[in-house]
């Protein structure tokens, strides 16, 4: 990491990376437009926690991130599996990386149990939204690191480059 270029942790995903239960990439090419100038550092906390690629979907139930992290909620997977420890385990490792990376801030997927800032899915698996956190959105958050998801930073690009010294 000898490079002067200010660090920027994005979800994998969005970089283009078929890191998504289901095998694919949600990429948005306007982030590297966007973040011009700065290095982007991909990662994906649910294959960092051991998960396989793809991989039924999974959301936390009667939760947050915050709540899975606290020990009052646990994440399920469609079939009923629980992947409460991959997650927490994908989420401490998302943490490990931005104390070595030290970005500058941190863009995560909407809605996402794992990378899921504000707004996550609510367990239903039937694509409905509740305020909170995913699980690596809530750790980070909790260790003072900026997180923003893809929508917030091309609908606040000004605002959050803003507060960067670059
Ligand atoms: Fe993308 Fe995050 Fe899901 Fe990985 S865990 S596929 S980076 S949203």
């Amino acid at each position: 990491m000898n490079t002067s270029n200010p660090k920027v942790m994005v979800s994998a995903c969005l970089m283009g990376i078929n890191c998504r239960y289901d095998g694919t990439a949600k990429t948005v090419p306007e982030l590297v437009e966007v973040l011009h100038g700065m290095e982007l550092v991909p990662f994906c906390p649910e294959v960092l926690g051991g998960l396989e690629t793809p991989r039924p979907p999974a959301e936390i139930q009667d939760g947050t991130g915050a709540a899975v992290l606290a020990g009052s909620a646990r994440i399920f997977d469609r079939a009923g599996v629980d992947k409460t420890a991959a997650f927490i385990k994908g989420a401490r490792a998302v943490l490990d990386l931005a104390r070595e990376v030290q970005p500058e801030f941190v863009i995560l997927k909407a809605n996402s149990p794992s990378c899921g800032t504000g707004r996550i899915y609510d367990g239903s698996f039937g694509g409905v939204l509740r305020d909170g956190d995913g699980v690596a959105g809530a750790l980070l958050r909790s260790a003072g690191i900026r997180v923003y998801s893809e929508r917030d930073l091309l609908e606040r690009t000004a605002q959050i480059l803003g507060k960067n010294k670059c």
